[in-house]
């Protein structure tokens, strides 16, 4: 059987990573019927739109899609394509596996987390209210009636976490941990400080972790979860967090498992699923074959497993691990120095993965 796909190349170093992703996935033996849509700057440029309906269309019908990274103009110009995607599909919880593959320089080697972010509410909710704007005292004003007095220069973002947002998120953090043999979910807030928004998350996470006996439960305040992750990595396994420190945390890890190159992801709805890396589009080596696209194939490995194609999966998984821990065909990204003449290009470490597959 082939399955459905939509490939989104991207845009800056996007199309190369995507490729060479591509390339992997097949020679994993399981058959893809790509449909190619395009989506971010380029898209922009050309057509007006970053994100044209065809591509949206297109992820309705397939249900599963992989992408390289798109660019977000600062300030001006469109919306986030990633932001749009995972709103228009309510794609809720985000995937972050943090590994340190052998053969990667780290501080941490025993780093095996997996990071479970809540991807629509928080303060990413987009509830925001500018400074010096009639809808700004509108609602300071609403405030101070409710004994809440806010100054007058301040912007306000909004920060609301619901019943319904996080008991999906745990939901999914306690099914991955089941359905990938993992032992421990810790969930990660500042219930102290705040304590109907965070307070809420703690308080349902509690109530869904009795649902899963078999799975270990705990919670950490924030910054003592950043604390314990850098000096204790190996104490965590899979950890949930609302939007803001799911976001902050997967750096984190990223940085730990030796660096954005490295750190897959995958964005998952009820009805659809998005397979990307965390990093962004790293325009600087843009058609320069130079990056690194471990971050993008672990992504397509995270798609594997989500097919049901586990076997593809640990194989190419095991490949990825094999080239990394040789260490001679790898980018520049995972030599001793940055200027290593050894280092190989994105399409030559593509090749040594399928070698490594077919060896
Ligand atoms: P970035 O992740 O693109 O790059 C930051 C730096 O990290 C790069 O300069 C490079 O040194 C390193 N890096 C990133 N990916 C790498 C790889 N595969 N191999 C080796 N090194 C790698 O972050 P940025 O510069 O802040 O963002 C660039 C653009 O990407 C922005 O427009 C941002 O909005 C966008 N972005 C997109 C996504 C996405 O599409 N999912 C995610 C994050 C950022």
């Amino acid at each position: 059987m082939s399955h459905d796909v939509t490939f989104i190349p991207g845009d800056g170093t996007g199309p190369e990573l995507a490729e060479a992703t591509r390339r992997v996935l097949e020679a994993t033996g399981v058959s893809f019927t790509w449909d190619r849509r395009e989506a971010g700057v380029d898209e922009y440029e050309a057509n007006g739109n970053p994100f044209p309906d065809e591509t949206l269309d297109s992820i309705r019908r397939t249900g599963v899609g992989i992408k390289g990274p798109t660019t977000t103009p600062v300030g001006s110009g469109f919306r986030s394509v990633n932001v749009l995607l995972r709103k228009e599909l309510d794609l809720y919880a985000c995937i972050r596996p943090c590994k340190a593959y052998e053969g990667v320089r780290t501080r941490f080697p025993e780093t095996d987390i997996v990071i479970v972010r809540e991807n629509t509410e928080d303060l990413y909710a987009g509830i925001e209210f500018e400074r010096g704007t009639p809808e700004n005292a509108e609602l300071r004003g609403a405030l101070e009636k409710l004994g809440a007095k806010v100054r007058d220069d301040a912007g306000i973002s909004i920060k609301p976490i619901s019943v319904f947002g996080s008991e999906r998120i745990v939901r999914a953090a306690f099914d991955y941990a089941k359905a990938n043999g993992r032992r421990k979910v810790t969930a990660g807030h500042k219930a102290n400080i705040m304590k109907f928004s965070d307070g809420l998350f703690l308080e349902v996470a509690r109530r869904v972790a009795e649902e899963y006996p078999e799975v270990e439960f705990e919670d950490r305040i924030i910054d003592n979860l950043c604390n314990q992750l850098v000096s204790r990595p190996e104490e965590y396994d899979v950890i949930v967090l609302p939007n803001l420190y799911g976001d902050i945390v997967s750096d984190l890890g990223a940085g730990m498992i030796g660096g954005l190159g490295l750190a897959p992801g995958g964005n998952i709805g009820t009805d659809a699923a998005m397979f990307e890396a965390t990093h962004g589009s790293a325009p600087k080596y843009k058609g320069q074959n130079r990056v690194n696209p471990t971050a993008l194939m672990l992504s397509g490995v995270l798609m594997l497993r989500h097919l049901r194609e586990d076997g593809a999966a640990d194989r190419l998984e095991g490949a990825i691990a094999g080239v990394i821990r040789k260490g001679e065909r790898v980018t520049y990204d995972l030599k001793p120095t940055r200027d290593d003449p050894t280092a190989v290009g994105t399409s030559q470490f593509a090749d040594a993965v399928i070698e490594e597959m077919n060896a």
